[in-house]
């Protein structure tokens, strides 16, 4: 890495990176304190598009984690985002929480189910039979297929939860018809989110827990990449990847002086 350009703007990943299971990882705080104190540009990142910034903003603020609500960049966001420089001031049917349905509403999007030019799916906790039938029909009809992220599965204190990829995959099955995916790993994600903050990828870092999402699209959208492994990922993992991370560090501690 001694010919990159310093680092001047982060983009890091929440879960497996900043909390675990509702709880600050150790380091956690002390990175965001020295981001702040910094001055450069920043955005904690997550693939969860049920909760606007405002609500992520308290959560986190609940754990003892300060991320101001501009710092925050979900993939209901890059969505919206997307949506708005594709079709803008378009209609919509959507299924999901107010994560999704506040973003489309701030870029200036009509939510409907008469003649959509989108279904766009994000994640709930309950998914319905009506509503889902609906998008099939929409989608049957001519409108577009977006969806918030691929994630066929999510954590919780009791196992796996199906979450939107998994939902997308019976709409695809219903309707013969495959999503686009805004969320990570489509480097888009990225993409939005730095040009969000005024940032250039060849002087920003992403840091995540995963390969095959977080280090994946940091590396497509042009960024140096770190892994950390207080997540879901193991260090012998790192090598069955055809791609590798700038570099791997045990914790978001370790990244704190590079700020
Ligand atoms: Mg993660």
């Amino acid at each position: 890495m001694a010919d990159r350009k310093p680092i001047d703007s982060w983009l890091t990943d929440m879960d497996g990176v900043l909390i675990h299971e509702g709880v600050p990882i150790p380091g956690a705080d002390a990175f965001l304190k020295k981001l702040r104190e910094s001055g450069k540009p920043f955005l904690v990142l997550t693939n969860n598009s049920i909760y606007t910034p405002r609500d992520l903003h308290a959560r986190l603020r609940r754990m003892g984690l300060d991320v101001p609500i501009e710092n925050i960049w979900t993939s209901a966001l890059a969505t919206a985002q997307f949506l708005d420089d594709q079709r803008p001031e378009g209609t919509a049917y959507v299924i999901g929480e107010a994560g999704l349905t506040t973003a489309l509403h701030d870029i200036g999007y009509i939510l409907t189910d008469h003649e959509p030019d989108y279904v766009v799916l994000g994640e709930t906790r309950t998914y319905s039979f009506e509503a889902m039938t609906k998008a099939v029909r929409l989608i049957n009809d001519g409108a577009r297929f977006i969806c918030t992220n691929p994630d066929e599965t999510g954590p919780s204190a009791e196992g796996a939860l199906p979450a939107t990829g998994a939902v997308a995959a019976l709409i695809t099955k219903a309707t013969g018809k495959q999503p686009y995916f805004a969320g990570k790993p489509n480097p888009l994600m990225m993409r939005t989110g730095l040009n969000t903050i005024g940032a250039h990828s060849e002087t920003s870092a992403m840091i995540g827990d995963r390969m095959d999402t977080d280090v994946l699209a940091g590396m497509e959208a042009g960024m140096q990449t770190f892994l950390v492994l207080t997540g879901l990922t193991r260090p012998e993992q790192v090598e069955d990847f055809p791609y590798r991370p700038s570099k791997v560090v045990d914790s978001i501690a370790d990244l704190v002086d590079r700020i």
